[in-house]
């Protein structure tokens, strides 16, 4: 059974961030809603085995800079999950992502969580459909929206619009 599929507080956020600063709906800003409408850096480093981190404190979000485009797009949209949807104002946690987190597989409520807002953020359903309706190609639906094709399969496997699981 795919798991829940909807968060209205990433619909919420990305239509914040569209009154506040308009533009383009696809694909969704993610970085300006990071850095513009919720003050928070973004720095990127390497370290193996850690894909993202959101240091709630510093307000900073940091990025594996190894990542493709894709997956670092996916990563802030996550990080930004954990902010919106887990942190709260002065505990001092910092949430450390590896790349099994930040995937279809997490184990973690926490990380699920977070995944679920983050394809919400960058997928918009209507978006999404009106897509797949123009073009139902899994590629063409994932160009449109600056995420990786797996992400794009994942999405339309959940709203029901492709039968085949993703491998
Ligand atoms: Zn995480």
């Amino acid at each position: 059974m795919p798991g829940p599929v909807t968060d209205a507080r990433a619909y919420e956020l990305r239509e914040r961030y569209h009154a506040a600063f308009g533009g383009a709906e696809l694909p969704v800003p993610v970085e300006a809603i990071a850095e513009d409408l919720e003050g928070l850096r973004i720095e990127q480093g390497h370290e193996d085995g850690l894909s993202g981190m959101l240091i709630p404190d510093r307000r900073l979000i940091w990025l594996n800079g190894d990542d493709v485009p894709e997956r670092r797009r996916f990563t802030i949209a996550h990080e930004l999950g954990h902010w919106i949807c887990q942190y709260r104002e002065g505990t001092l946690k910092l949430f450390y992502c590896r790349p099994g987190d930040v995937a279809a597989a997490a184990d973690r409520a926490a990380e699920r969580e977070a995944n679920v807002f983050a394809a919400e953020l960058l997928m918009p359903e209507p978006a999404v459909r009106a897509a797949w309706t123009k073009e139902p190609e899994i590629a063409a639906c994932a160009d449109r929206c600056a995420v990786s094709t797996e992400a794009m399969h994942w999405r339309l496997y959940n709203l029901g619009l492709v039968e085949e699981r993703p491998a």
